[in-house]
């Protein structure tokens, strides 16, 4: 299969091309691995929303940019490959701001969009608890009608970059009565809330990237309520597939393989591996353009997504595991590849598991594209 781009996805790139030059150029940005979750950077943000790069596969008619999920590919390919701090709106663009388009009011689409548009709103993803991760459908936090509005309390985990958010997406039980499925229901919570404690979660780099979320009788007015009360897990099933079916699943760690490629050298063994790795990124990428394309068809990519983040990230792992072996036991602390490695080795066993473990994928392939 060969994958051409338009004059339009040309002319597009070539503008992301010169901005990431300019921007790099200026020093705004220095490329590292895991950029698109880590780093942080509201202003970098606020100038891609000027371009009108947040929000490019959102309808015009509320301000987005009407283009296609192939497009935004185009798009978020270099910035990827450059390495670029776009976690301030990288949830809302991606997830929450296609979920409120497909569930919200139109009071909602008012109040919530225009502020992601202009890179003013950050968002993080409620969903996994203590006992709640694979089993999503086991989540206890409680969001209760209260006079006008919701009393939300309980506890939520590994919820990325909520120190630095605005809101939280949050999925919560609305009815314990329910069927477990049936249950659940989304709200949006301004995490500024009165009730709200926000405890971090370092990683084994030591970095704080995630935290745990103490709700505790959190009021929110009643227009918190995203979709339908009871639809939460309907809803949240075509959410998972945007979170799963990005290029983000096979660049995290794009900065290393950079310098594996400038560092490959004569040694066959070495080229032999580096081309097995390249082939099975080109792979990957494909499987992450075809679930774009399912996007741009009108549904959210679900097996396709599936499909796509097992693959891709089980390459990025390898990314790493090769390019540890070329350095030696002792350089992965020594700045090795271009100081990529350590990094990257410290972060890939979490490649495989957020965004849903490869286990429960390879589920999902083998259930709803395999039919097993
Ligand atoms: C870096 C990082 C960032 C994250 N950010 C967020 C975030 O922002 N928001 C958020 O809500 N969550 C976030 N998560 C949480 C992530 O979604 C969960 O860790 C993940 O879904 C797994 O859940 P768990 O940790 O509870 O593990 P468990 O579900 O307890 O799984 C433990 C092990 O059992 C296996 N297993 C479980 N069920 C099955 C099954 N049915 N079949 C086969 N194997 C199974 C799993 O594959 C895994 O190996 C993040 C996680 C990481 C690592």
């Amino acid at each position: 299969m060969e994958l051409t781009f338009t004059d339009e996805q040309l002319a597009l790139r070539a503008e992301v091309a010169a901005f990431l030059a300019e921007e790099r150029a200026a020093g705004s940005f220095t490329p590292r691995v895991d950029a698109w979750i880590t780093g942080f950077d509201r202003g970098f943000t606020k100038k891609m929303a000027a371009r009108g790069w947040v929000g490019l596969t959102w309808p015009t008619r509320y301000g987005g940019g009407g283009r296609t999920y192939v497009d935004r590919l185009c798009m978020t390919e270099l910035l990827l490959a450059a390495g670029a701090p776009l976690a301030a709106h990288w949830f809302a663009d991606r997830q929450m701001g296609p979920s409120v388009l497909a569930h919200g009011t139109e009071a909602q689409k008012e109040r919530y969009l225009p502020e992601i548009l202009a890179g003013e709103a950050t968002y993080c993803i409620g969903m996994s608890e203590p006992q709640a991760g694979s089993d999503l459908a086991a989540v206890r936090t409680r969001a209760v009608r209260s006079g006008s509005g919701w009393l939300v309390t309980g506890h939520k985990v590994w919820t990325s970059l909520a120190q630095h958010s605005d809101y939280i997406y949050l999925l919560a039980r609305t009815d314990p009565a329910a069927e477990r499925h049936d249950g659940l229901s989304e709200l949006i919570v301004p995490l500024r809330s009165e009730g709200v404690t926000i405890t971090p979660i370092h990683d084994m780099s030591g970095a704080h990237h995630f935290n745990e979320i103490f709700f505790d009788d959190v009021f929110v007015d009643g227009d918190a309520l995203i979709g339908t009360e009871g639809n939460g897990w309907r809803q949240i099933t075509g959410q998972l597939g945007y979170e799963r079916a990005g290029l983000e699943r096979i660049m995290s760690t794009w900065a290393l393989f950079e310098a594996m490629r400038a560092e490959v050298g004569d040694d066959e063994r070495r080229q032999e591996e580096l081309g097995a790795l390249e082939a099975a990124a080109r792979v990957a990428r494909l499987l992450v353009f075809r679930a774009a394309a399912v996007a741009d068809s009108g549904r959210p990519p679900d097996h396709e997504a599936a499909m796509a983040k097992v693959f891709a990230t089980d390459i990025e792992q390898k990314m790493v595991e090769v390019a540890s072996q070329w350095a030696g036991r002792g350089a992965r602390t020594a700045g090795a590849f271009g100081g990529h490695l350590a990094p990257a080795w410290l972060i890939a066993p979490s490649f495989s598991i957020r965004g849903g473990t490869n286990e429960v994928l390879r589920g999902i392939v083998a259930r709803r594209a395999l039919g097993l």
